[in-house]
């Protein structure tokens, strides 16, 4: 018997090689004169020719996004886009760069178009997290949602392996709790799957060979499904882990996810059979953790939290912060049984 409820989020999709150039043609769509293009200090090159791009209709630029969307940034972007005059945003980056843009429009009402270039999936998703005095908070709100996505693969080509690697396992994160969310539907789960199975196909040749067109595509394919379905429905363990990681131990964050996803999935195999079987079956392995830790391995993203600067004596602050609060997971959270997934994350070792 089949009982769900879906919601449709309305943003519009342009996917391809050399979409940029349909970038004019969607700001006069949307009716914008006076864009601000937006991106980190790391790509104002490509912000510039996007704004070159645009003619007069660019009202300027700035270039300081910061991960974790610091609200003193999002405030100087909001002062700029006053002073210029600006009725819209381009976001030309990853997740750090596309979050300015929510945060912005979260104040403003200023349109959005996000040109994603990581696998990160921030510009599906009515989610914006804001660091302020120390502490990241997350909210939903439609107002956060970009009107226009342009997915250019050409734009990704530059993305390196090692970041390539990462950020495609944070976007199969999004699958994989997509499949056992308990508002998950049968269209997302059908994203999920397909998203989770382009990813394993692609990511190990973008590593291989990081400007095969051929294999961004099918990558950034599987993350735009993953960053639908991370809109859609909630997120579980996982997520919640990596937030707790981030936001109080400084951890980067593509890769806490992709060390963090194999154990979070071993935790959560035995409260939701079917998710596995599908994520198995995504992956083409026997198991859906062991699956995961064999991509993470095959694509040379990092395994264990040790490398990335986690001290072991954080471990038991952090399994208390992960176990304070309650969240939506398949299998209940028990506070020393998660103090051992991340004893084993920390080490590298195997997921249980
Ligand atoms: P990022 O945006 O911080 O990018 C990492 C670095 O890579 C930056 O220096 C960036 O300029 C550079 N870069 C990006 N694309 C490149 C390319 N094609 N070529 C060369 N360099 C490139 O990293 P991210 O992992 O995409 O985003 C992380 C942030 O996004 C976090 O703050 C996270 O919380 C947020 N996020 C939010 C959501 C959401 O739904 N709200 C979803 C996912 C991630």
């Amino acid at each position: 018997m089949h009982r769900f409820t879906y919601n449709g989020l309305p943003s519009r999709v342009v996917f391809g090689q050399g979409t940029l150039a349909n970038l004019p043609a969607e700001v006069d769509r949307l009716g914008l004169r006076r864009v601000l293009v937006l991106a980190t200090p790391q790509q104002e090159a490509d912000a510039r020719a996007l704004a070159e791009r645009l003619g007069g209709h660019a009202a300027g630029i700035f270039a300081g996004a910061v991960m974790h969307t610091p609200v003193e940034v999002s405030e100087r972007a909001v002062a700029l886009a006053r002073e210029l005059g600006a009725d819209g945003t381009v976001a030309i980056g990853g997740g750090s760069t596309i979050g300015l843009g929510k945060a912005i429009a979260l104040r403003t009402d200023l349109p959005q178009i996000a040109v994603p270039t990581t696998y990160a999936g921030s510009e599906m998703t009515t989610i914006l997290g804001e660091t302020a005095g120390g502490e990241k908070r997350t909210q939903r709100t439609l107002k956060v949602l970009p009107e226009v996505v342009i997915y250019d693969v050409d734009l990704t080509l530059s993305l390196p392996a090692a970041l390539s690697a990462t950020s495609g396992l944070n976007a199969i994160a999004h699958a994989v709790e997509a499949l056992y969310a308990p508002d998950g539907n049968p269209v997302v789960s059908l994203m999920a799957e397909e998203a989770i199975g382009a990813l394993a196909r692609g990511l190990p040749r973008v590593v291989a060979m990081p400007r095969d067109v051929e294999a961004r595509s099918e990558a950034l394919y599987g993350a735009w499904l993953c960053g639908a379905a991370l809109g859609s429905v909630a997120m579980g363990l996982h997520h919640k882990l990596c937030h707790v990681l981030g936001g109080s131990f400084g951890l980067p964050h593509a890769e806490t996810h992709a060390v963090v996803l194999p154990h979070a999935t071993g935790y959560n195999a035995a409260g939701a059979p079917a998710a596995m079987q599908r994520i198995a079956r995504a992956l083409g392995a026997d198991d859906a953790a062991r699956g995961l830790h064999e991509l993470a391995q095959r694509i040379g993203a990092p395994i264990a939290l040790r490398e990335l600067g986690l001290r072991e004596s954080d471990l038991d602050r952090a399994a208390d912060i992960a176990a304070r609060d309650s969240y939506p997971n398949p299998r209940p959270i028990e506070r020393d049984a998660i103090r051992k997934l991340l004893g084993n994350a920390w080490a590298g070792n195997a997921p249980g």
